[in-house]
Order: structure tokens, then sequence, then C-alpha cells
């Protein structure tokens, strides 16, 4: 029997929905018992964007089924709904955030490392490796495809609205709260290993020769040994994150 239970998606879930059903209470028309989960991700909004639910004013689980009458209210994390336990979806974040970003994204991986985040990415990881790694490793799924984010066992994730790579920072740093977090020359660009203080004399054969004759101070990838310095690379990313910490200080004003 055809079975309705209507949707109402508030906040940043309506950037999943086309323009016609954004803001405005949505039927929608199944067979069966479908987990909520199901239902909200037929309509294009993938769980792990997802804070709370209310079902009939009561707050719901993603796996709870869906009834036919039944009204439903989605919310996004930030909004102004007072989110007590009985509210949550998933285990809370603990620890610094970790993530893991889908293959399409090694710009944003690179300038994230850079910022000093443990940004785990592969260019040949396929979305169930992603999904298990995420999983093993308790890992926050960066991704522009909605389809990897609708993985059950992904629990936390993200996806990028912008295309561009600096708006895919800000939209990280800003939705995880991470402004305090910036931790620059931390973290290797090329393999997301813990960088260290080196002395001189034990990279002095890795360096250029203009290197080692303007550069006393050095560090190194604790992983893949790849060396660094204050470079003109090193000015290049100061003047990224004063560029990022500036969009910060800007946004904060409004
Ligand atoms: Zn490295």
């Amino acid at each position: 029997m055809q079975q309705s239970a209507s949707f109402y998606f508030y906040g940043s879930l309506n950037d999943f929905l086309p323009p016609e059903k954004r803001n405005r209470q949505l039927h929608y028309s199944f067979q069966d018992k479908p987990a909520l989960k199901d239902a909200m991700e037929a309509l294009g909004v993938p769980h792990p964007e997802v804070a709370a639910i209310l079902l009939n004013g009561q707050p719901a689980q993603l796996m709870d089924p869906l009834n036919t009458g039944d009204q439903l209210k989605v919310y996004p994390p930030g909004h102004h709904l007072q989110l007590t336990k009985e509210y949550r979806l998933r285990p809370e974040y603990v620890g610094p955030a970790k993530f893991i970003a889908d293959v399409h994204l090694g710009k944003l991986v690179r300038s994230m490392r850079m910022l000093g985040f443990n940004c785990c990415y592969e260019n040949n990881y396929s979305d169930p490796e992603i999904a298990a790694i995420a999983e093993k490793e308790a890992r926050i799924v960066l991704t522009r495809d909605r389809g990897l984010l609708k993985h059950k066992s992904i629990v936390w994730g993200y996806w990028l609205r912008s295309q561009q790579p600096e708006e895919q920072l800000l939209e990280v740093v800003r939705h995880f709260t991470l402004e305090q977090e910036l931790n620059p020359l931390s973290r290797c660009i090329a393999c997301n290993g813990r960088i260290e203080p080196v002395p001189k004399a034990a990279v002095i054969d890795q360096l250029p020769p203009k290197t080692r004759q303007f550069f006393e101070e050095f560090f190194q990838c604790q992983s893949c040994r790849r060396v660094y310095w204050k470079g003109s690379h090193y000015e290049r990313m100061q003047e990224f994150i004063r560029r990022v910490e500036g969009e910060f200080l800007q946004a904060r004003k409004y």
C-alpha cells in the first residue's frame, strides 16, 4: 500500500534539495517501513549532515522506521534546537579532528596538511576503502560526492559545497570550528606524517646548495623523511594562513 509522510529540512540541509523543494514541507511517498535514514537519503540528504531528527515532535534515531502520516523535522548542526542527549544521532567526536578526503580533493588535502590538520588521502582509494578507513580510524569523511556520504558505516562526514579549494578549506574550518587549531609546519604536505625539528647536519646531504648556504633551521617528516625549511614556500604558506585568518575575522563581524 502506498503510504506518505512529510519532511521539513532546516538550514544548510536545504543545500541538498532542488530550489523548488527548499524551506518547505515535502511529501514523501513510500512502501513498507523504510528507516528514517533511507527516506531522508532518498530525498537527497546524506545522514552524516543531519544533527537531529524530530519525529512527530519527539527525538528520533536514524534507523527508526517511518510510518504513514509521520511528520519529520530534520536539523543540521548548529541549529538553535537545544541538542540534549536524547537527540544525539551518533557518538560525540572525541579528540582532535582527523579527516579522510575523497580522491578528487588533492588540493584541499595539501592545504589542510599545511595548516597542520590530520588528513588521510590517496588518489586511488575506492569509496568502500574510504568508508572502511573512516570507520576503523574514526575519521571524518570530506567529499564532493553525496553518494559516498550515504554509506551506512560513515559516522561523521561533510559534503563540500564549493568546488574551489580555498573556499573548501574555509568551509571545513568553519563547519568543524577549527579556527583555534591551526598549527602550520607540523604535518607533512606529501604524506600526512608528523614534522619535527632536525639538526642541519642530519639533513645536509639532502639540501640544494643555496638552501645549505642560507638556512639554518630545518624540519623533517617522521614518516617519509622529507625535509622542510622556511624558504619561499613557507612565506607563501604564511600569506595563505593570514588570508584564512583574515576571512574568519571578517566573517565574525556579521
Ligand atoms: Zn612525509
